[in-house]
């Protein structure tokens, strides 16, 4: 029997609701439990596909195809286990399902509402997990407590905690402590408020954990509990960590786990086991040197638009034992004229993956320095397919080599759309979505990265490299060092002839985890490190 975890947020967005859900979810299961984190978000969209990263940031695969919330990726690097499409559900979704029945027929002539049948929908979802041999269930809602769009889940979370034995259910709702500087004091007002408002919905939450700049005193934490119903050690103090990563040990220290176990009575539990990541920081807080990576993209104003990729790197610094710096280069205003002086001082170029045509000539022409430059190059996606673009237009000769995605009647159409595409009217949904098995090269990069020939990666596209045109990429140089062993379909693209060139039509970013970084990623960081090293007159390039 699983048992389950709620986490609520309260006064603010972006108080980091995923990163204490996966925090706890760590430390449950660095004590030999099996847990889940699931994210159910209030919004209309059946699923976050088909917003911008304006919107929403990025939008994270599973290996399943399902396209789903960044808190998934959290998850996913903080317990490296994969999760699924079971594990992130919209009201769009609800909605859908409920409706689909009600066309159906189901519901017998009854008046479909909000109050059982979104409800009743909401809490199955809520539950589904449970019945696949987790111990634990956390289940994190998004937005706060308090909004029109969210009140469904917490009456759900509201009606499974009065039907649920008291020690199969548990709420923890995350809160901001602000410290006013004028006063110099921390305020607990605006928590009172959030856990008021929580409660006259009528869930009692357990657990408080404050966000919080400055530590909390235990008269202070005195002070929340009793305002919030809670004892005071379960008043839990979040104060702002220098790395997401250091999160888990600071609730370790707080006790949240310990906490949990006691009130959902699990008895028996093992000591925490955290040696993995204990060295994963020691290695990320010590680095001994320091590399700048050019991520070029054209929302680079925007923390959470390539949120895996930055991770990844931070992964892979670790491993390498350097602090990955990167450098943001807008795409759009990248030109012939300003590239040199724009990456005069990176040590390796990532160049990012995306849609449409704004920015993609700047990505262009960052290919071409890292190839001219010897620079280490690595194109994820849209990144990949601007490398072929690239060079089919300057070292094949073919000026007007481009995707169809962006100029429909180029006369080297060297990207173009899968065949299976062309049918395809609906946006959501229909891209060729998640995990793709890809047979690698013998003696190419790709095969000394990975250390195999036979791989799985996630997908997130509509576009394909143009196998038309592969005989002469081969004859002048470009190497397709994996393929969809079924379809052909060329999935990574690489250069011998140059130290570290490398693109993939897939994302690594998304499997990269603290306990297992993505090779791609550590490999590319170690070729900057050469790099760098080369410039400095150490070492030759190393060619692979
Ligand atoms: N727009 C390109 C395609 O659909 C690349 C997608 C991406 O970078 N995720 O093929």
């Amino acid at each position: 029997m699983a048992k389950y975890i709620f986490v609520t947020g309260g006064v603010t967005s972006s108080l980091g609701k995923g990163i204490i859900a996966a925090s706890l979810a760590k430390l449950l299961q660095s004590r030999g439990l099996k847990v889940t984190i699931q994210k159910f978000d209030p919004y209309i969209n059946v699923d976050p596909g088909t917003l911008n990263p304006y919107e929403h940031g990025e939008c994270y695969v599973t290996d399943d195809g399902a396209e789903t919330d960044l808190d998934l990726g959290h998850y996913e690097r903080f317990l490296n286990t994969p999760t699924s499409q079971a594990n992130n559900v919209t009201t769009g979704r609800i909605y859908q399902t409920v409706i689909n029945k009600e066309r159906e027929g189901e519901y017998l002539g009854k008046t479909v509402q909000v109050i059982p049948h979104i409800t009743d929908e909401i809490k199955r979802r809520m539950l589904l997990l449970g019945e696949q041999g987790y111990d634990i269930v956390i289940t994190e809602l998004g937005g706060t407590v308090g909004d029109i769009e969210s009140l469904p889940f917490v009456e759900a979370v509201r009606q499974l905690q009065w039907e649920m034995p008291e020690e199969d259910c548990l709420v923890v709702h995350l809160t901001l402590i602000p410290y006013l500087s004028a006063a110099k004091e921390l305020k607990t007002k605006p928590t009172q408020h959030s856990v008021r408002m929580l409660s006259q919905e009528g869930v009692r939450p357990d657990i408080i954990v404050c966000r919080t700049e400055k530590p909390l005193s235990e008269e202070l934490k005195r002070k929340i509990a009793l305002f919030c119903n809670v004892k005071p050690n379960a008043v839990i103090e979040a104060m702002d960590a220098g790395t997401i990563y250091e999160v888990p040990l600071k609730m370790l220290q707080e006790g949240l786990d310990v906490i949990v176990l006691k009130r959902l009575q699990i008895n028996g539990y093992a000591a925490p086991e955290l040696s993995k990541w204990r060295a994963f920081l020691d290695k990320l807080n010590y680095p001994k040197t320091k590399l700048n990576i050019g991520l070029i993209g054209k929302y680079i104003e925007l923390q959470d638009a390539y949120k895996s990729i930055l991770e990844a790197f931070i992964h892979a610094g670790a491993v390498n034992q350097c602090k990955v710096n990167i450098v943001n280069v807008h795409s759009e205003f990248l030109t012939e004229e300003n590239v040199a002086e724009k990456f005069k001082d990176l040590d390796g170029l990532l160049v990012a993956p995306g849609f449409g045509s704004r920015g993609v000539e700047g990505k262009i022409t960052a290919v071409k320095y890292a190839r001219e430059h010897h620079l280490p190059f690595f194109g994820i996606c849209l990144g990949m397919q601007m490398s072929v673009i690239e060079f089919g237009r300057n070292v094949l000769g073919w000026k007007d080599a481009h995707s169809t995605e962006m100029n429909t009647a180029t006369p080297y159409p060297v990207i173009a759309l899968m065949e299976e595409q062309k049918k395809v009217k609906k946006k959501g949904g229909t891209m060729r979505l998640g995990a793709y098995p890809c047979e690698i090269m013998p003696g190419s990069l790709a095969n000394k990265v990975y250390g195999t020939t036979q791989i799985s990666e996630r997908h997130r596209h509509r576009w394909e490299f143009n196998n038309n045109y592969l005989k002469d990429y081969e004859a002048a140089g470009m190497i397709p060092s994996g393929k969809n062993p079924q379809s052909g379909l060329v999935e990574i693209v690489e250069l011998p002839n140059h130290p570290f060139f490398i693109g993939v039509q897939y994302h690594p970013e998304l499997k990269s985890t603290v306990e297992n970084p993505h090779p791609l990623f550590v490999s590319f960081v170690q070729a900057a490190k050469w790099f760098t090293e080369s410039k400095k007159g150490n070492v030759a390039v190393v060619s692979n």
